[in-house]
């Protein structure tokens, strides 16, 4: 493990997850404030969910713009560990 990567608390930054629906602190230009998140990583992947504009701005950026989260995305089911033995 290393420790080189900027600080991102768990703590103080919400997991985002694709799905989730976002509004941002400022409007889009078409005048949308919410946002559809449709990729994560280093960068987020946003769709606006006015114009359908696609916007991918760093992570850290993100977490800045964000003020709320609108909708999140349902939690994945856990991975079948250990398969039901039913046949
Ligand atoms: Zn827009």
């Amino acid at each position: 493990m290393t420790n080189s990567q900027l600080p991102i608390s768990p703590m103080t930054f919400l997991s985002v997850n694709v799905g989730d629906i976002v509004r941002l602190r400022k409007p889009h230009p078409c005048g949308g404030y919410e946002w559809a998140v449709v990729r994560t990583g280093a960068d987020i992947g946003l769709v606006c969910q006015t114009c359908k504009r696609r916007l991918l701005i760093p992570r850290d950026e993100f977490r800045k713009a964000v003020k709320t989260f609108v909708q999140r995305a349902p939690e994945p089911p856990p991975a079948p560990a250990a398969p039901a033995d039913s046949a």
